[in-house]
């Protein structure tokens, strides 16, 4: 049988099919599809403006290590005027964070960008090991997750960017929409989907790869040959979002549009003026100035229960008002530093080889 040829320039021979659109297409072609997707979902948000400094949420694994990869690609192709910046956290995982963040050194003597890392144990005084120690692995990835958000926020706010860019791929959006639906939580429903939300300060955050199929990613990177790491954290993900996960792909594997069909679905919901009005104000936290919706954030909530070694009963709102029951806490409780816009910048460069 003669090789198919590639349905976008006709000539090549085709050696891939598009998860995202069953095409059969060349490896040049599905490279340009793949980033010209990317820079309309940019442009047509505008996401950036010239100028930007942009810090790009970089942890050594695939999604993030295509995404500083397509975004120095674009930035130079469309001359978009953008500063890029890596930013990593390093969690305090011995046996995956360590290694993880050597291949984020690698790539900015690859990308030639400037990387800034901040770890737990400088913020919180917490690494991942030592939580785990404490807690378990049982609620590992709640502390994780809030401890990442916040220092992902403080991280660009020490590097004085506008803006931070993650690679959060359309695959874990839809899964996001199905977890809200399923937990009935309303207001994350409602911004789920937004590919750019407001951080703390005026930092912005936003999701280029909202349309980009995970196993896209993994094309590109594959045939790019990008350097980047592919071992799952040591501690147990998220078993919730794992079941999503699972229902996700049985559903991608009988229709591949769904993943695209549940993110427009959860675009289109809208949640009712009075609901809205009815969700909890935005004020900052009373010990570190984090914006919050309580009097202490999720993070100052969390190291409290860490450091009062009370940390498995913090995770709800009921346990926090037991915790305030056995006493207030200690004068001399760690807060967490904020970094706001230092004006002397601490990376390092790319050193020359
Ligand atoms: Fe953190 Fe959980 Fe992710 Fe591991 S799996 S890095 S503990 S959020
Ligand atoms: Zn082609
Ligand atoms: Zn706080």
């Amino acid at each position: 049988m003669a090789p198919t040829s590639c349905s976008l320039c006709r000539d090549a021979k085709a050696i891939l099919k598009r998860p995202k659109t069953g095409q059969q297409i060349c490896k040049d072609c599905f490279f340009f599809v793949f980033e010209t997707e990317v820079h309309h979902t940019i442009t047509e948000s505008e996401l950036f403006k010239p100028g930007d400094r942009v810090a790009i949420g970089a942890s050594g694994g695939k999604d993030s290590t295509v995404l500083a990869y397509v975004m120095k690609t674009l930035n130079e192709r469309y001359n978009y005027g953008l500063d890029l910046f890596l930013l990593s956290i390093d969690e305090g995982i011995t046996g995956y964070r360590d290694d993880s963040l050597e291949t984020v050194k690698r790539n900015q003597q690859q990308y030639d960008m400037p990387l800034k890392i901040l770890s737990y144990d400088e913020l919180y005084g917490w690494t991942m090991d030592a939580i785990v120690e404490q807690i378990g692995k049982k609620n590992n990835c709640t502390f994780c997750g809030v401890f990442r958000r916040q220092a992902l926020d403080r991280g660009a706010a020490s590097l004085n960017v506008d803006h931070i860019v993650t690679g959060h791929n359309a695959d874990d959006i839809a899964e996001t929409v199905l977890m809200n639906i399923m937990r009935g939580d309303i207001a994350r429903l409602g911004r789920c989907t937004l590919i750019c939300t407001q951080g703390e300060d005026t930092i912005k955050r936003s999701k280029p790869f909202k349309y980009a199929y995970e196993k896209e990613i993994v094309m590109y990177a594959y045939f790019k040959k990008l350097d980047y790491f592919s071992t799952e954290c040591i501690y147990s993900p998220d078993a919730y979002r794992g079941h999503a996960r699972t229902f996700l792909k049985d559903l991608e594997a009988a229709r591949p549009s769904a993943i695209i069909d549940i993110i427009h679905s959860g675009e289109a919901f809208e949640v009712k003026e009075e609901i809205k009005a009815a969700q909890k104000a935005q004020q900052t936290c009373k010990r570190c100035g984090y914006m919050s919706s309580n009097d202490l954030c999720k993070a100052c909530t969390l190291l409290e229960g860490l450091e009062r070694g009370m940390a498995s009963s913090v995770i709800t709102d009921r346990a926090r008002k037991k915790m305030d029951a056995i006493g207030p806490a200690p004068d001399n409780i760690r807060t967490i530093p904020l970094f706001r816009s230092t004006p002397t910048i601490a990376v390092e460069l790319p050193s020359q080889s």
